[in-house]
This record gives structure tokens, C-alpha cells and sequence, in this order.
């Protein structure tokens, strides 16, 4: 997919960091942006920005029910749902697995892990029966690798790998790319929480070792072109400097 004129990209997390240079990298494309956030007044005005091709849709990708009515209006607005983005996720509750809090440890696997399930579970049938579509899940290197204070994101993030890999196998016959993007570390919100946390090495990061969240869209404009087939069922890691030149981004 190298002409994104009239492709509809459902993007979760869209109300800032990421997903906002996402949503706003495909729409100067050409692409129909859906945008999905809880903070309906942050994508209203994201949408109003990027003018009639953006759909801002309120929705708590940690409710199935929420996920599956926002796609159908997705489909509904602009017939057809070519990319989806798994992006939106939390950091918080950042705590010690052994004093953390069971309630709050859980609705973080509800969101990371459950949301991207939701996105999958409600995407596949629609790109199954057009025998054709993306989706893309923003992975972690906390997917691989466990970091004090971080249980919850770890463990969410190695399900929502294994959820990538799950649905590869089951939708790449029907013409599906499944894959997903761990970006290292990038200059949003979800990072200064991290900061502000004071726990493990990544709060000790400097300001200026964080990527910008555009290069993650280019990266993700990219995966959506049969340049990066050969990644197809796997993760794309964007720390590394061969992927970085592929997709023609420099430090
Ligand atoms: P961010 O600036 O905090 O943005 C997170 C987004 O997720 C917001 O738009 C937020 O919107 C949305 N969100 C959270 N809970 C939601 C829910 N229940 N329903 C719908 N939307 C929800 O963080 P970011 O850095 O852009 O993170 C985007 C993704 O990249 C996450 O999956 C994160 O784990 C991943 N990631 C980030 C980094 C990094 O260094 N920043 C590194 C690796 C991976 P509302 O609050 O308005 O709902």
C-alpha cells in the first residue's frame, strides 16, 4: 500500500503523543483517520484540524463494546478499514509487583493487553471478508526484557506480542499483514510519567535520547508497504539503524 488516497487507518491512542503524529503522518498522506481516544475533546480538535477526513470516536479500547461500535462507524463513515493501529497503552500503575495494587496492576492488562485483543478481535472479520488489511500493535522492549516497577507493562506487552504472532498465523492466509513496532524510547507523555516515577534505568534517559513520535509514524507508513513484507508476523525493532535507513530516518 504505497498510496494511502482513500485507505481508512483506525488509529487507538490518538489523542496525543504517537497516535496524534500518526494519525496526522497518514492523513497528509491522503488516508481517512479515525481517531479512537478517551479524551474526546483532545481528538475532536485533532479531527477539526485535519478537516473532513478525520472521524474522532470516543471509546475506551479497555471496553470490547466500545472497540467493535468505533470500527463499525469507522466502516460506516468511510467504507472500507485498510490499516489498524494498536498503539493506545499505559505505564501507570508504575510500583513494586509485591506492593502493587491488584485493581489497578489489572485495568493496565485491560488496556494493553485486552484493548489490542479488542482492536484484532473487532478488525479481523471486516479484513478477513475483504480479504485484505493492516494491523500494527505498538510493542515495548518491556515485551522482552523485565524492568523493575513495571510488571504490569511487561506482562501486557509479551501478550500483546504473542497476540501479533497468534494473529498472523490465523489471518495471513486471508491476505491480512499482521505486525508489530517497538519503537525504544520516544518523547511523549508516557515518558515523563516514566520520569516522574524515579524507578528503574529508563526514568534515568535524557530528554534528547527519546526519538521524536513522527519517526514511530514514519515507521508505521512504512510497515503498511510491501517494503517491509519480509517482517510480516514479526516485530520491527526501530532502534535499529538498518531499519532507521530503510525508512529514511536520520538522528
Ligand atoms: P501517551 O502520550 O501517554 O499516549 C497514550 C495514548 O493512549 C493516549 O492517546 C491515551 O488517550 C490512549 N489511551 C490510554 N488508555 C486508553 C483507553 N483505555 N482507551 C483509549 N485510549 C487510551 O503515550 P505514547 O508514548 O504515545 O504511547 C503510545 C504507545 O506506545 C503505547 O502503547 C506505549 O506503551 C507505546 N510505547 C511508548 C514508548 C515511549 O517511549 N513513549 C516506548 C515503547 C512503547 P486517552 O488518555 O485520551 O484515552
Amino acid at each position: 500500500m504505497d498510496d494511502f488516497n482513500g485507505k481508512t487507518v483506525f488509529i487507538t491512542g490518538a489523542s496525543r503523543g504517537i497516535g496524534a503524529a500518526t494519525a496526522r503522518e497518514f492523513a497528509e498522506s491522503g488516508a481517512n483517520v479515525v481517531l479512537v481516544a478517551r479524551s474526546s475533546a483532545a481528538i475532536n480538535e485533532l479531527a477539526a484540524d485535519i478537516g473532513p477526513t478525520a472521524l474522532a470516536i470516543a471509546c475506551d479500547i479497555s471496553q470490547y463494546a466500545d472497540v467493535e461500535a468505533a470500527m463499525s462507524a469507522a466502516v460506516a463513515k468511510f467504507d472500507s478499514l485498510d490499516v489498524v493501529i494498536n498503539n493506545a497503552g499505559v505505564i501507570e500503575p508504575i510500583s513494586a509487583l509485591a506492593t502493587s495494587d491488584p485493581v489497578a496492576w489489572g485495568q493496565a492488562i485491560d488496556i494493553n493487553l485486552k484493548g489490542v485483543y479488542y482492536g484484532m478481535r473487532a478488525a479481523m472479520p471486516i479484513m478477513q471478508a475483504a480479504g485484505r488489511g493492516t494491523i500494527i500493535t505498538i510493542s515495548s522492549g518491556a515485551a522482552h526484557n523485565a524492568l523493575e516497577g513495571w510488571s504490569h507493562y511487561c506482562a501486557s506487552k509479551a501478550g500483546a506480542a504473542m497476540l501479533t504472532t497468534s494473529a498472523h498465523l490465523e489471518g495471513a492466509g486471508a491476505g491480512l499483514r499482521v505486525m508489530g513496532l517497538s519503537p525504544g524510547t520516544v518523547a511523549t507523555k508516557m515518558q515523563r510519567e516514566i520520569k516522574a516515577s524515579g524507578i528503574n534505568a529508563v526514568s534515568l534517559m535524557e530528554w534528547e535520547d527519546h526519538i521524536p513520535p513522527s519517526w514511530v509514524a514514519k515507521a508505521m507508513m512504512w510497515m503498511c508497504t510491501a517494503d517491509s513484507d519480509e517482517f510480516l508476523g514479526q516485530e520491527i525493532a526501530l532502534r535499529d539503524e538498518s531499519i532507521r535507513a530503510r525508512i529514511g530516518l536520520t538522528a
